[in-house]
């Protein structure tokens, strides 16, 4: 992109890594090339809070140091309500699921980052370049003065969530993931009514009018709640949806705090990298797990095993190192994302499976398996009949759907 009257770069503004976007991914990227003695600059647009259900699990909380006082609220059971209404409640054995804020949340990681010894600057990515020894220009439009400036760098990350520009200036070989646009609604929590509101339970709604292929939630956060939707399908209104789950829920009448909404990018991208330069981390990766929608967990990790590779890239000059950030992701986590992606195409297909779905989780062993799971981001192999007695229920319900 030519831009007239950008200033030429200093000694000042050349850093090892330009990190953009101080989200999950960026903040927490950022902080760990700090840490590791590299000079970061951590650019972040500012000004909007993430819209965001803000739920995490124990394995963020633990590998991530998240001090107690992020968590706005403790869960420490889901209830799963099927198209019929029928619920089905499935406790957390052995801990719980935290709730943050993203204003309070983020802001926490970005200061966490800066005071790691990143630098902190407030302005929105604009274009990117490179210049003739073949190092990385970032032109950004300054918050405060609204004027352009440059930065110079060796690797960029690009951490600036689902709709990265950094993706599509800089690695426009890139195929952005399948999307799910996702919509919620902060409302101020009613005075304690058993019937509707539940301070330390999740309620999540299959439910074909809530959401033709996703699902919607009811997700408290103490003196607000989070009533949101996801879908794809285009037409389908998410607010009209909302309107219909918070009837449901006997929300209706609560105050409205905030209107927001976002795209879920829903599988990794098939590269993170331009194989020179540049890597994506978090969303701008598509890395949200299918079915359950849960990205703050993987973009911190991404954001972490992209810190790595960056790291290692400056440290040999290997190109190769940028892809390492995927390959490692993947191998940990690649599974449960093809599980659950299989998982979303089968059951949310329309209401009957829906039906059958909240069913199955009144199984124990489907409950086990799932809170271990989530909670700890592994497949449990500790108990690997429960894995046979789970995959021929679930492979009884496919067929005898199939036959239907
Ligand atoms: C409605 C909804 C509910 C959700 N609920 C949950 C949930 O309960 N649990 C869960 O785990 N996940 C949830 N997610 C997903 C989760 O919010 C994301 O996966 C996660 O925020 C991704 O983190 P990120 O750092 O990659 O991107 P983001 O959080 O999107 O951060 C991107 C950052 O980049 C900055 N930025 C963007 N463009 C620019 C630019 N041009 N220049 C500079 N800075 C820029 C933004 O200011 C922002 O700070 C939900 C998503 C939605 C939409």
């Amino acid at each position: 992109m030519p831009l007239d009257s950008t200033p030429t770069t200093s000694e000042a503004d050349t850093f090892d890594v330009i990190v953009v976007g101080g989200g999950p991914a960026g903040a927490t990227a950022a902080r760990d090339l700090a840490a590791a003695g590299r000079r970061v600059l951590l650019l972040d647009k500012q000004g909007r809070i993430k819209p965001c259900g803000g739920a995490i699990p124990p394995r963020l909380i633990r590998d991530f140091d998240i001090p107690d006082h992020m968590l706005c609220a403790r869960i420490r059971s889901a209830r799963m309500i099927a198209p019929s209404r029928n619920a089905v409640d499935m406790p957390v054995e052995n801990g719980f699921v935290g709730m943050v804020d993203r204003d309070r949340f983020d802001e926490f990681l970005r200061e966490r980052a800066q005071g790691a010894g990143a630098e902190r600057r407030a302005g929105t990515f604009v274009a990117w370049e490179r210049d003739a020894s073949g190092a990385s220009i970032v032109t950004y439009r300054d918050k405060a003065s609204d004027a352009l400036a440059q930065v110079r760098c060796r690797v960029v990350i690009g951490a600036d969530g689902a709709n990265s520009a950094v993706a599509r200036e800089a690695a426009p070989n890139i195929k952005r993931p399948p999307f799910v646009f996702a919509y919620h609604e902060i409302v101020r929590t009613p005075q304690r009514n058993a019937d509707t509101t539940f301070p330390t339970r999740c309620d999540v709604y299959y439910q074909g009018d809530v959401s033709p292929d996703f699902y919607g939630w009811v997700f408290p956060h103490g003196e607000t709640m989070s009533i949101g939707v996801g879908s794809a399908e285009k037409g389908f209104s998410l607010r009209d949806a909302t309107a219909r789950l918070r009837a449901q829920a006997g929300l209706s009448g609560c105050e409205t705090v905030r209107r927001e909404g976002a795209p879920l990018p829903l599988y990794p991208a098939k590269r993170w990298d331009n194989g020179r330069d540049v890597i994506l981390a978090g969303d701008a990766a598509g890395v949200v797990a299918p079915a359950s929608g849960e990205g703050i967990y993987y973009a911190m990790a991404t954001g972490r095993l992209c810190a790595e590779a960056a790291d290692e890239f400056l440290r040999t000059g290997d190109v190769r190192a940028l892809a390492t950030a995927r390959k490692r992701f993947m191998k940990e986590h690649g599974r449960v994302f093809f599980v659950l992606w299989i998982m979303q195409t089968f059951w949310y297909r329309n209401d009957k499976r829906r039906e059958k779905f909240v069913a199955l989780c009144r199984d124990p062993d489907i409950q086990r398996l799932t809170w271990e799971s989530y909670m700890n981001k592994k497949l449990v192999r500790r108990d690997p009949m429960a894995h046979v007695r789970v995959f021929f229920k679930d492979l009884g319900q496919i067929l005898g759907l199939a036959r239907t």
